[in-house]
């Protein structure tokens, strides 16, 4: 792509700075014969996905590596996209402009189930064949994980081979296996690095289903290939990889800060949580490591703020000495701390005001269910004592706006449970003003969110048969006719999506060609309301002839042969089952940092507390 074409694109896109790179950081390389052309590509736009902590890690990291060239592609926005096509012109990777048909790897990193279409949409604008077995030897090898790859199933006739787990050892693992069969076939080397552990090549499986549609057998076509894939992890986290330097955007991302992982997985076990299993065990980064990254993150970025992320930082074990440390290290300089997803039940009120001295937010609670019992059966393991101390104590301290998340069409769940929501928007509110008048600061704002449940795997909920979109519907009227007071509002997220997202979630390969058919039917940014075409999709099943009720809304037997089943997290399936036991039975199980409950996690690997 030369500049002048670059420039005549750009004058006719909103925000042209998503396309040019050039941003503080980058890296740039000289290409010979020997380089090795990577692109990591996230399926959103450069807005979302430059916030996404693994993108930075693993941008740097691979190009640290030799001979290695990391480059980076978003799905560009509508606008683009359409000048892109109507000049013939293939997507391109920030960094030098080629167009990643070019490169050897294509790697997509899987948050959201939904962002499935926008894969397919960077591998047409790059006129690379979307289905993996039709290929040719030239076209650069797609890969994928991240989260949502635990179930690779629905992707299995798309991507190339799947990283399961932790990138930061395999990457390196891949790439040292490359530069030796650089002149193999694409056969040869997949044959090759489906023996590295944590990858999966689905060319070497084979599914066999039953009458009904369930799965019969799901095996390796030959012993050459193991029968189970075995996750990975990096087993010292405190010493592993992370980048010094974040690449710094010209424009406003959805994260525009520094995000520094303090300890990774969570020992809880919320039931509906799919983290809470994947990234077991636990392993925490140190209070000297922390700082050493945030220093020099901070020199070398100019961000003003630093987020200490974890799926719940308030468990850190040294919480407010590592508080402490980062305000005594960056308060003079103005820079704020931000400690996202902080649990009820251990809600630092005086932390959050030390570190909101230097700029005060709303705060963000997550109840996720609206009675106890509710809240019993999730294993959320707070009660609603907690969260009412916590307002409490926030609201003496100035804070008048709230946000409460919760989910709706969890598994056991009356209509007193959804009501409770209500109850409890209505009991904050009542926290608020059951005070002497010279106390009362502020105009109280309360924002009740819910979310549509979508049953994961690897969780104890993956047996369970999502609530139909009509009973979603219902639930959400039966709240908004109930939710009566100016001071409470109430958002719901749209049921036809989370059906969706389900059915992708729990499917198996017969999905990938639904997928397709939805993006040759013009979907994509399905993510995005403004262009979620749910009718697309429903045409897609009744021309391919699949129920798509199969997937998310039925309740499946405990002895089914699940589409992941063949993935190794470490944790369970007798640890899940006897989960959804307990959750049933409304029986808590403690967190595990008070004594193992014997998940199975730490019969493969080790972590800080197993
Ligand atoms: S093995 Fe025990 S301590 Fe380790 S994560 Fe599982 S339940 Fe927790």
């Amino acid at each position: 792509m030369n500049d002048m074409d670059l420039r005549d694109i750009l004058l006719r896109v909103e925000k042209p700075s998503r396309y040019i790179g050039n941003e503080l950081n980058i890296i740039k390389k000289d290409i010979d014969e020997n380089t090795i052309r990577f692109a990591f590509a996230f399926p959103d736009i450069y807005d979302v996905g430059m916030s996404h902590l693994g993108g930075h890690l693993l941008y740097n990291l691979m190009n640290e590596i030799e001979d290695v060239y990391c480059e980076r592609v978003y799905s560009p926005w509508v606008d683009m996209e359409e000048v892109l096509r109507e000049k013939k012109m293939e997507i391109y990777a920030l960094e030098s402009k080629d167009p990643i048909s070019k490169f050897d790897f294509i790697g997509f990193t899987l948050q959201y189930e939904m962002s499935y279409t926008n894969i397919l949409n960077i591998l047409d604008l790059a006129n690379i064949p979307l289905r993996s077995n039709q290929r040719r030897e030239e076209d650069p090898f797609i890969i994928a994980g991240g989260p949502c790859a635990y179930n690779p199933e629905p992707l299995a006739n798309i991507i190339d081979f799947f990283i399961m787990g932790e990138g930061e050892e395999v990457n390196i693992e891949i790439i040292e296996l490359y530069k030796k069969m650089r002149d193999s076939s694409r056969d040869e080397f997949l044959r090759e690095v489906a023996k590295i552990e944590g990858i999966y090549v689905p060319k070497f499986y084979n599914t066999v289903y039953n009458e009904d549609g369930t799965i019969k057998d799901f095996s390796p076509i030959s012993d050459e290939f193991p029968s189970t894939i075995k996750k990975r992890i990096v087993e010292d986290f405190d010493k592993s990889y992370f980048p010094d330097k974040f690449l710094v955007p010209y424009i406003k991302t959805v994260h525009d800060r520094i995000m520094i992982e303090i300890f990774r997985g969570c020992t809880r076990g919320c039931r509906f949580c799919q983290a809470g299993t994947i990234y077991r065990p636990v392993r925490n980064r140190s209070i000297e490591r922390i700082s050493e990254l945030a220093r020099k993150l901070i020199d070398s970025t100019g961000y003003e703020e630093i987020s200490l992320s974890s799926l719940s930082t308030s468990d850190y074990p040294e919480i407010e000495s590592l508080v402490s440390a980062m305000m005594d290290e960056f308060e003079e300089e103005k820079i704020s701390i931000s400690l996202p997803s902080l649990r009820l039940d251990k809600f630092p009120i005086e932390m959050i005001e030390e570190i909101q001295k230097v700029r005060k937010t709303g705060l963000t609670f997550a109840p996720e269910a609206g009675s106890q019992r509710l809240r019993d059966v999730i294993n959320k393991g707070i009660e609603e004592e907690d969260l009412i101390n916590s307002v409490r104590k926030a609201f003496s301290r100035g804070w008048s706006s709230v946000k409460l998340y919760f989910m709706i069409g969890l598994p056991t769940e009356t209509d007193e449970d959804v009501l409770g929501i209500k109850e409890l928007g209505y009991k904050v509110r009542k926290e608020f003003f059951d005070r002497p008048k010279e106390e009362i600061k502020g105009n109280l704002n309360i924002n009740l969110s819910s979310s549509c449940f979508v049953p994961k795997p690897f969780t104890p909920f993956q047996w369970f048969g999502q609530d139909s979109i009509e009973e979603f519907d219902r639930k959400i009227k039966l709240l908004k006719d109930n939710i009566r007071d100016r001071k409470i509002k109430y958002n719901s997220h749209d049921g036809k999506l989370s059906f969706l997202e389900a059915v992708i979630a729990r499917g198996d390969r017969k999905i990938g060609e639904i997928i397709i058919r939805a993006f040759e039917k013009g979907c994509k940014f399905d993510g995005w309301s403004d262009y979620f075409d749910y009718d697309k999709w429903m045409e897609a099943f009744d021309e391919l002839d699949i129920d798509p009720h199969f997937y998310a809304n039925r309740t499946r037997d405990f002895d089914e042969i699940m589409p992941w089943d063949f993935v190794d997290v470490g944790v369970s399936k007798e640890f899940l089952k006897r989960e959804w036991e307990r959750a049933v039975e409304g029986r808590l199980s403690n967190d595990c940092r008070q004594g193992c409950i014997n998940c199975g996690v730490n019969k493969e690997f080790s972590g800080d507390y197993c």
